[in-house]
């Protein structure tokens, strides 16, 4: 969600009255989905550039972004990264750089 909506204020969703039967509906806020749909769309574009670079450039900036991302994050640690690089845990390493592309 987008929490500087105004619509929704990042609640991704608004009360209405409905009228007929004067209860509390919530509606999905359009702004936001919207916004997301956009998010989505540059995503998938800007994947299919990306793609064309070669594997060790991408694990490179992958690499970089989640070290930096541990790194700003003061709920993480980077010795977790590293307990993963000494047991070259590739599981572990992937779903941590996919965790912070959740954010
Ligand atoms: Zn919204």
């Amino acid at each position: 969600m987008n929490n500087e909506c105004k619509v929704c204020e990042g609640a991704g969703t608004y009360e209405v009255i409905n009228r007929r039967t004067e209860a509390v509906e919530y509606i999905e806020c359009i702004d936001c989905m919207l916004d997301a749909q956009f998010k989505e769309h540059l995503t998938i574009e800007v994947s299919k550039i990306i793609s064309q670079a070669s594997h060790e450039k991408l694990a490179w900036m992958l690499a970089k972004l989640t070290v930096n991302c541990v790194d700003a994050n003061k709920d993480d640690d980077l010795d977790r990264v590293h307990n993963y690089v000494k047991s070259k845990d590739l599981v572990s390493l992937l779903n941590l750089a996919d965790a912070y592309t959740q954010r």
